[in-house]
């Protein structure tokens, strides 16, 4: 039985460990042609993603790479006061700490055998057993798993489902080396996570484990198309930085400061998201997993709901292994039980913090009553 999964970003990588740890052989195809091909992004924040390094065998080599102190965190209002500060202690528990995502793809990648892996196949369609790539080649599967992340090209075999957009556009830029050259400003952030909330806007920096501060500037309640009527010069990155200051009018010069000692790496997002509770009737050579599945807002599930996928799907395959569509179908119960909760609560906090009075309200999130 050959399983061919496309995509390998965090759930795929992770079911192709689960299934090499027993001992059932799988082919990733990924449309990036090597792994160093793209920059993977900054910190992801793991925590009931750990069970599925449990799983993976990987638990040791997950703590050797995370960093505990990442779990800080202050929360500010755009006037410049403090609502709130957590530092973690030397001892905490690693409930949630953050992990440079290369680093975490790394030490997947490095779990499974090479040629386990096949870059350079970007997925085109599939039909009757046979997968069809970009260049033209072709390859058989009994089972196709789609972990190709937010645009599948698997999901439209399950359900007409889309992506839509959810009236957030954020713009993503970030201060290199930030200890060497802004020690004041590397202090106010911080060792974590560093918020501003104001009203339809939010400033979230966060500092990355190669010294990098990354700075997302979140616009809320905009079009789809807003980028285009934004006025941000994107290719003009200095341009585009001053741009940003002023859509910050009225907030404290310390946060402006932030973004005029970036560098010139800016990158627009868009934010989409699938359906909550998603489900489609179950196929037994087909499924997804991941973003593919349940694309949520960015608030800290998304990558740990990948993970999980790929672990339970790796061993409900390996309880079955002469039963597949079986295996599927009681995969996609639990994943769609546990990731439907998982988008219900990301919904809950992404309202929160599209409200006017979002630091108020993160505020009795953090400290209830
Ligand atoms: C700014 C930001 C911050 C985030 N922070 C967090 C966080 O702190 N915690 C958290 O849990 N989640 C976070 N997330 C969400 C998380 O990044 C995703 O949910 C997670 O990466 C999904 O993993 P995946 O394996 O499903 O997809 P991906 O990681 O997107 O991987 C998909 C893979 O498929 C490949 N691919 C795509 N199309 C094809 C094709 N046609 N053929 C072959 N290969 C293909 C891609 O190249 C990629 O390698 C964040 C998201 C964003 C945008």
């Amino acid at each position: 039985m050959t399983i061919a999964i496309v995509g390998a970003g965090l759930g795929g990588l992770a079911l192709a460990r689960v299934l090499h740890v027993n001992g059932i052989d799988a082919v990733v195809y990924e449309r990036e042609p090597s792994r160093d091909a793209r920059g993977q992004g900054g910190m992801l924040d793991i925590h009931s993603g750990q069970r599925a390094l449990r799983e993976a065998g990987l638990i040791d080599e997950f703590y050797a790479i995370a960093r505990g102190e990442g779990q800080d965190m202050r929360l500010l209002q755009p006037d410049g006061t403090l609502l709130l500060q957590h530092d973690t202690p030397d001892d905490a528990p690693l409930a949630r700490p953050e992990v440079d995502r290369a680093d975490l793809r790394n030490l997947l990648l490095d779990s499974i055998p090479e040629d386990v892996v096949r870059w350079g196949h970007a997925f085109e369609s599939a039909a009757d057993g046979v997968l069809h790539f970009a260049d033209g080649s072709s390859a058989t599967y009994d089972l196709l798993v789609g972990a190709d992340g937010a645009q599948s090209r698997v999901r439209p075999l399950l359900t007409d489902a889309r992506p839509v957009h959810i009236g957030q556009n954020a713009v993503e830029v970030g201060i290199p080396d930030i200890d060497r050259t802004h020690p004041d400003l590397a202090a106010m952030v911080g060792r974590g996570n560093y918020w501003v909330l104001g009203n339809g806007l939010s400033l979230a920096a966060q500092r990355n484990g190669d010294g990098r501060v990354r700075i997302g500037i979140s616009f809320y309640n905009t079009a789809e198309d807003w980028f285009a009527t934004s006025g941000i010069p994107f290719d003009d990155p200095a341009a585009a930085r001053a741009r940003l200051i002023d859509l910050l009018a009225g907030w404290d010069s310390r946060f402006t400061a932030l973004i005029a000692a970036c560098d010139d790496t800016i990158v627009p997002r868009s934010i989409h998201t699938l359906p909550i509770g998603l489900t489609w009737p179950s196929k037994p050579d087909v499924t997804l997993l991941g973003d593919a599945a349940h694309l949520m807002p960015p608030v800290g599930e998304g990558a740990n709901m990948a993970l999980l996928d790929g672990a339970v799907l790796g061993l409900t395959l390996a309880a079955h292994p002469n039963d597949f569509p079986s295996a599927v179908k009681e995969y996609e119960r639990e994943m769609f039980e546990r990731t439907g909760a998982a988008a219900r609560m990301s919904a809950d906090i992404q309202e929160l913090l599209m409200s006017p009075d979002a630091a108020q309200k993160m505020l009795e999130f953090f400290q209830p009553g």
